[in-house]
């Protein structure tokens, strides 16, 4: 550290040279978060100094808390939104954490064994080193484990680890999509809990939530959706074909957001639901937000999470982290009572607007995209789909070329060798069309 301050005006210029290298998301079809909304900014710089994870010092913004519980509960189908229990978190990876953390401790306390069962298989572990690998089968046997879908996202691989938690994945459909029946026949003894996505990360499908519904309550599961994505999206999307911009539509067999899917709440095996504001809710980073149906769902885990509190205004803490940026709360807040329903509903259209452009445009240069996009996420295959590995090659070599002659960001998919555009408010049909023009260019069509 310099021994003497840097000037404000030196500072800032370091800073500004700082900021330039960053994007300012010009040019960034690979994102999922976007330029924040002015209110968020505003209301995140009024809270600068606010801890959440202190309410007794902060009641404003605990009120604020409470209330984006609420409004989100309500948004997503619940029938009782007061009941909702939840907080705001950093994002999906640690709402995820906390849901699968939450039915680790169920697993263990409901199969009240199981925990001495493990510290046996391990005790024998380290007393019998030969007869290894029979005890690391009985090591297994007890290990918990998640079932989830093919195309949940990589948090959950860092949740496995970090939990020490079994991931079993189940088979996906042709959309990308959940098989149910490959879902329930993963279930076993050690099953902690499902996992359901609504808006998945490489695809933007949805699962099919109403059947893992309904094996969660048959098999008295907990289900957790997330929604980090799709949760300020597939609420918003217009109800029928007729609301949507038919004219646009014509001869492109496009059903993007055709209908209300039903993925939360509404449904009643959903245990907990994850969404991220600081996605297409248009709120600030770090913004994510964890709700469970209500506080009983969590018994008697959140004991086990509860930690007593000596320093604080409150007894007990029972959120992972301890200090929580109030500001994220009050820019959440802020944007979604000034947008309401009415202004998310008109930013999904326009990104909705966008992923139709998109494919007229695809189609104008013989292409299109490797499933229809029910979200504002398209996938694109580039390869000739002969031989996967020249197919991601290529995808690699076009991605990488993409940023390097023309500047534009792109992602590639892990599940099938194909590019993916997310189409965030940020983007504009002009954006897309110099940069299909680029691709063109690149695949010499
Ligand atoms: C983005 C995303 C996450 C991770 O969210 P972070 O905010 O990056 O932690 C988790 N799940 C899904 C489906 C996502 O799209």
């Amino acid at each position: 550290m310099n021994e003497k301050g840097v000037s404000e005006e030196e500072l800032f210029a370091q800073l500004s040279s700082f900021s330039n290298a960053d994007t300012n998301f010009k040019k960034v079809f690979s994102s999922m978060c976007t330029i924040p909304h002015p209110v968020a900014v505003a209301a995140q710089q009024q809270f600068s100094l606010s801890n959440i994870g202190d309410p007794g010092l902060f009641q404003g913004t605990s009120q604020m808390e409470a209330e984006v519980i609420r409004m989100s509960a309500s948004l997503l189908g619940h029938p009782d939104s007061s009941s909702a229990f939840g907080h705001l978190t950093s994002g999906g990876t640690e709402s995820n954490i906390e849901a699968v953390l939450h039915m680790k401790n169920r697993f263990l306390n409901s199969f009240s064994n199981a925990e001495n069962a493990i510290e046996n298989a391990v005790e024998n572990t380290v007393e019998n080193t030969v007869e290894n690998k029979s005890n690391n089968d009985q090591l297994n046997q007890f290990k918990p484990n998640l079932i989830l879908p093919k195309t949940a996202h990589f948090s959950f691989e860092k949740i496995a680890n970090l939990l020490d938690i079994e991931l079993k994945k189940a088979d996906i459909d042709s959309k990308f999509r959940a098989v149910p029946e490959s879902m329930e026949s993963l279930i076993d003894e050690n099953t902690i809990g499902l996992i359901g996505i609504a808006g998945n990360t490489e695809f933007g499908g949805c699962d099919p939530v109403e059947s893992l519904s309904k094996i969660a309550i048959k098999h008295n599961l907990p289900l957790h959706i997330d929604a980090a994505f799709g949760g300020f999206v597939y609420p918003f999307l217009p109800e029928s074909d007729s609301s949507a911009k038919s004219s646009s539509m014509k001869g492109n067999n496009i059903k993007a957001g055709n209908k209300k899917i039903k993925f939360a709440f509404d449904l009643p095996g959903v245990t907990s639901v994850s969404i991220d504001p600081h996605k297409m809710g248009l709120s600030v980073i770090p913004g994510g937000i964890l709700i469970f149906r209500n506080e009983s769902v969590l018994y008697p885990s959140l004991d086990k999470i509860k930690v007593k509190t000596p320093y604080l205004t409150i007894k007990y803490q029972s959120t992972l982290t301890g200090t929580r940026p109030g500001s994220s709360v009050a820019a959440t807040y802020a944007v979604m009572k000034h947008l309401g329903a009415e202004g998310y509903r008109k930013n999904v259209a326009y990104c909705m607007d966008l992923t139709d452009y998109f494919q007229k445009e695809l189609n104008k240069i013989g292409l299109k995209p490797y499933i229809e996009p029910e979200i504002n996420i398209i996938t694109l295959h580039v390869g000739d789909g002969k031989d996967k590995t020249a197919d991601r090659e290529k995808t690699e070599k076009i991605r990488a070329e993409l940023l390097e002659k023309y500047g534009w960001n792109v992602s590639a998919t892990k599940t099938v060798p194909a590019l993916r555009f997310v189409l965030m408010p940020h983007v504009t049909k002009e954006d897309i069309t110099a940069m299909l023009s680029d691709l063109k260019e690149l695949l010499e069509i």
